[in-house]
């Protein structure tokens, strides 16, 4: 018997349940099939794990300026088994949110793998039980795939996925991480805190504006992590431990460590979920959309991993909410010009808008800024003075193209930033508001009075007084 459905999403991942959500604010009777765990790869093995170590990380190395002021702590050690217990308690307490929500939407959760059978129909395979559904519309959110260098064997008990890495059960001795993003530098920089001695070979550039990446740099060799860039690995040998050799524009080189984290690149795989059945139009190896998550098949819709572009939640979110507004009639739109790009590294690093080379290729006149934490009233009683935020804009109008930091609250100030840049915002338009003291924001505050030289904490020669 085939059973009738409005709307059916595919994948209760963070693309899949916000679909599925805004839909059912809007109207819409839906319902969400999910193979696995609701919350998918970003509540269970992506975001929210490697933000539980990013941030046990950070506390950790907060301990001396803890004692400091005057907590005193017994002996400190690191119990990974805690931290475990610690994770998948959280992990579970967000899932159970998130499915209550679902519940209390009126969302029907499916439990099963979902398989297209032609362009309005879908089989759900639960166990020995097989139902067959019609559809009027469907959203595509099954996420990606993890693609990882052919050269290296992933098989070898010392060469761990980053997913693997969150969760590793003891503190290894000497880690080698090779990556090409944001996670890898986060694994690299949090084992350091833990005591790891760390080795991060980017595959390309750290790809941020060059005073980000030269600070960034100087802060990653200050916590002991040594960084190369435009690294290509050669081979991998294990031997009760691992060598790996790479090439960068310093010539050939070999590091030993106990263990490696190769960090993969976000793919999609369109054999699964029936989707070869379908005559879906590609793009860069995923599905085609448009602005609004429309594939080339009238009714399918496709959000997140699957389709082309960055494999961030942040992406997956937003077009999950998208799609799901357009289906319900109304008009929304995807655009990924000022998507923050974050790496939750101690201090942690937020950019958005172009950088200063960007800027000048886009044809702009641009004059910048720069401001020192180290300026910031809040961040000195924190004594977290490491790192800057440089301002981009442009001559004349000082109209804002970006915003980059490096430094305490930078994950939240960015939002600020964005927000900026969306609405076309000029210097004095985030000059003008008051700004909570004291704060963090400030420092943003002041690195924008810096275009025009008039940060006021910022120490100039003396110019002689009037008389
Ligand atoms: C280590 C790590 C750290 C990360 N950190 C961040 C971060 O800090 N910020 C950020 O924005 N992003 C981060 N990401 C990326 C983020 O996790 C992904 O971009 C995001 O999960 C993609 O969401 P999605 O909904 O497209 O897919 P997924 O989260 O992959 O969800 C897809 C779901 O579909 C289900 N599914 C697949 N096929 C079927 C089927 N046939 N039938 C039924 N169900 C199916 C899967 O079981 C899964 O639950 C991180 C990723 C990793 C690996």
């Amino acid at each position: 018997m085939v059973e009738k459905r409005d709307l059916m999403v595919i994948g209760g991942g963070p693309g899949g349940y916000h679909a599925a959500l805004r839909a059912a604010q809007l109207g819409q009777q839906v319902t969400l099939i999910e193979q696995g765990e609701i919350g998918g790869a970003c509540l269970n093995e992506g975001c929210i794990p490697s933000k539980i170590l990013t941030h046990f990380a950070s506390e950790f190395r907060k301990q001396g300026h803890l004692q400091k002021m005057g907590m005193v702590m017994g002996e400190t050690s690191i119990d990974l088994a805690r931290l475990k217990s610690y994770r998948e308690e959280k992990i579970q307490g967000l899932r159970a949110g998130v499915e209550g929500l679902l519940r209390s939407g009126g969302v029907e959760v499916m439990k099963g793998a979902a398989s297209f059978l032609s362009e309005n129909r879908i089989g759900i395979e639960n166990g020995h039980q097989f139902s067959l559904f019609e559809f009027k519309q469907a959203i595509v959110a099954i996420g990606g795939k993890m693609e990882y260098p052919s050269r290296i064997s992933m098989k070898s008990p010392f060469v761990l996925t980053e997913r693997e890495a969150l969760t590793m059960t003891e503190i290894p001795e000497e880690l080698i991480v090779s990556g090409h993003d944001y996670v890898a530098i986060e694994i690299a920089a949090a084992y350091a805190a833990l005591g790891s001695a760390v080795t991060l070979l980017m595959e390309g550039r750290l790809p941020f504006d060059q005073a980000i990446e030269r600070e960034m740099k100087r802060l990653l060799k200050k916590q002991k992590v040594s960084v190369t860039t435009e690294v290509t690995i050669l081979s991998v040998s294990d031997d009760g431990g691992v060598e790996v050799d790479y090439e960068s524009p310093t010539g050939t080189r070999q590091v030993n460590g106990t263990h490696l984290v190769v960090c993969g690149k976000s793919g999609a795989d369109l054999t699964c979920a029936g989707l070869d059945r379908l005559q879906l139009e590609c793009e860069e190896g995923k599905i085609k959309v448009d602005g609004e998550g429309r594939t080339s098949i009238p009714g399918v819709w496709a959000i997140g991993d699957v389709t082309p572009g960055p494999g961030l939640a942040i992406k997956a979110i937003k077009e999950g909410k998208v799609a799901a507004e357009a289906i319900a009639g109304k008009t929304g739109e995807m655009d990924l010009e000022w998507l923050p790009a974050i790496v939750h590294m101690d201090p942690p690093v937020a950019c958005a808008g172009w950088t200063e080379e960007e800027a000048k290729d886009r044809g702009y006149d641009v004059v910048c800024s720069e401001y020192p934490f180290r300026a910031n009233g809040f961040a000195a009683l924190k004594e977290e003075t490491d790192g800057m935020i440089k301002i981009v804009s442009e001559k004349g109008t000082s109209l804002i193209l970006g915003i980059h930091m490096i430094g305490p609250g930078a994950v939240e100030l960015i939002s600020t930033g964005v927000l900026g840049l969306e609405m076309a915002a000029r210097a004095e338009d985030f000059t003008f508001p008051l700004y909570p003291h004291p704060s963090s924001n400030e420092a943003l505050m002041e690195a924008l009075e810096e275009l025009t030289g008039h940060a006021v904490h910022l120490q100039r020669r003396k110019k002689k007084a009037v008389r």
